[in-house]
């Protein structure tokens, strides 16, 4: 049997692992993750009101629940107290590092890290219930809030921001985030991007998604549409439809709702000022359309209140000790899918998911990088299969000082977050630390 090692449990190290025993009987795969939860980004990234997006977890949940599939939970690997990648290597014919992008780009702007301003990611992760997340208080006396940022990500945090507690409860989202949330008097978010309309990186469907929220008003300033020189006939479809959505709320007349989202373009975040030791506005430059879809500083400048910022420009990888790492791109290189260390392939080592290309594509884009990882993993199989391991390597997990939460852990997670959803008259609500998640699953 070929012995192989994927590490992270989100989508595409589902879809690896998945990919690996759909095509060779002869391979048993152990997921690890260092939650005791499985699912990465599905769970802990996917916005709670997405209920159809999450509902893949049931696809993910037969990866992992496959007769050659282990899932193998509370397991770090590298980084202080983790498992050594080369003690893993040891273990296992292969590693797939499916490991995703754990953390923010900067701005690297004054007043970044005033108090208030907040990367997107850090915001999710609350109201997704990651236990690494802090209750910050993300929402305490804030009226107005500025998410920088026109991609996915920042349409999800915008909506949250002003989802009501009606909309929410039926869904997983933990209690303390759903109080907080009902409890806020937030009345404007303004949604910014640096560039044009047409150049924004959401998807149309959750644009539209924004248009259809109870009680709020989506404004779009028609001088920002005008300044915009793309001919929409030559955009691609997604463009061109964010477009004409676009176009219909700035041709609107304003309604009287209690909260208003404002999409603005055209505006470069060059500072977050300080009011009272936190965050009060962001001073934008104008910028203007350069022809060839970047902008240049126009010297005009705009301060937008803001007493809460949710920085969402993008995520980016974070280097394992022991794995190359190109700070550029925040990647593992890899010619498809293998690590390259030095220029030299190293066959053993693979990655998959946005640690091989970047965090870019939706959930989907996971399968053929998967696949093209499999392959490549799987040409090199007979050479690997020549190494003798070890017995069970959980036996040396144990050893190295990890305490596996197999998958009958995670159900017994399940069904605590059943119970606390019973106690508070909702449906599953997630626990939200890590001493709740690892006391159920070690009831197992
Ligand atoms: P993204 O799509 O790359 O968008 C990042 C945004 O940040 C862009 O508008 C970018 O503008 C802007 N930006 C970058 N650097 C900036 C700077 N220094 N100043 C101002 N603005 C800056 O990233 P994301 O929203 O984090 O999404 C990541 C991936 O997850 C995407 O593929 C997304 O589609 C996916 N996702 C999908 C869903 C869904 O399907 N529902 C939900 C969430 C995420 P420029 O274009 O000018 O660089």
């Amino acid at each position: 049997m070929l012995r192989v090692a994927v590490v992270g449990s989100g989508p595409s190290g589902c879809y690896t692992a998945q990919t690996l025993v759909q095509r060779d009987p002869g391979v048993c795969v152990d997921v690890l993750d260092r939650l005791p939860c499985p699912y990465g980004l599905v769970r802990y990234g996917v916005a709670p009101d997405h209920e159809k997006i999450k509902s893949l977890q049931g696809s993910l949940r037969a990866v992992l629940e496959h007769e050659r599939v282990r899932f193998l939970g509370g397991v770090r690997v590298g980084g202080p107290g983790g498992l050594p990648v080369e003690r893993l290597r040891e273990l296992y014919h292969a590693v797939v590092y499916c490991v995703g992008a754990a953390t923010d780009r900067r701005l690297g702007i004054p007043g970044e890290e005033l108090p208030g301003s907040w990367s997107a990611t850090d915001f999710v992760a609350w109201y997704s219930a990651h236990p690494d997340a802090a209750d910050a208080g993300f929402l305490r006396g804030v009226r107005s809030a500025v998410v920088i940022g026109v991609g996915n990500v920042a349409v999800d945090v915008t909506r949250m921001l002003v989802r009501g507690a009606a909309e929410l409860r039926p869904t997983d989202i933990p209690q303390a985030a759903l109080d907080a949330l009902a409890a806020s008097g937030i009345a404007e978010v303004h949604m910014v991007g640096r560039r044009g309309p047409a150049q924004a990186r959401f998807t149309t469907k959750e644009l539209r998604e924004l248009g259809a929220l109870p009680g709020t008003d989506v404004t779009v300033d028609p001088a920002d549409l005008a300044l915009d020189p793309a001919d929409p006939t030559a955009l691609p479809a997604v463009q061109r439809r964010n477009l004409e959505v676009l176009r219909d709320w700035a041709a609107r007349p304003p309604a009287d709702t209690a909260r208003r989202i404002g999409l603005r373009f055209f505006l470069r975040p060059v500072e977050l000022l300080a009011d009272g030791g936190r965050v009060g506005a962001v001073r934008f430059e104008r910028t203007a359309p350069d022809g060839y879809g970047g902008v240049t500083g126009t010297g005009r400048f705009e301060d937008v209140p803001a007493q809460l910022v949710l920085r969402s420009v993008g995520y980016r990888g974070v280097p394992l000790d022991g794995l190359p790492f190109d700070a550029a791109s925040g990647t593992v290189p890899n010619t498809a899918g293998r690590v390259v260390r030095d220029g030299v392939p190293c066959p053993a080592e693979y990655v998959a998911g946005w640690i091989k290309r970047g965090p870019t594509g939706v959930i989907g884009t996971n399968r053929p990088c998967a696949k093209e990882t499999v392959t490549t993993l799987l040409a090199d199989a007979p050479a690997l299969l020549a190494r003798q391991l070890p017995e069970d390597p959980v036996t040396a997990l144990r050893a190295a000082g990890a305490e596996p939460v197999p998958w009958a852990g995670w159900q017994a997670i399940e069904r605590a977050e059943a119970a606390l959803g019973a106690r508070l008259g909702r449906s599953v609500v997630k626990l939200a630390d890590w001493d709740a998640l690892l006391t159920a699953a070690r009831s197992a």
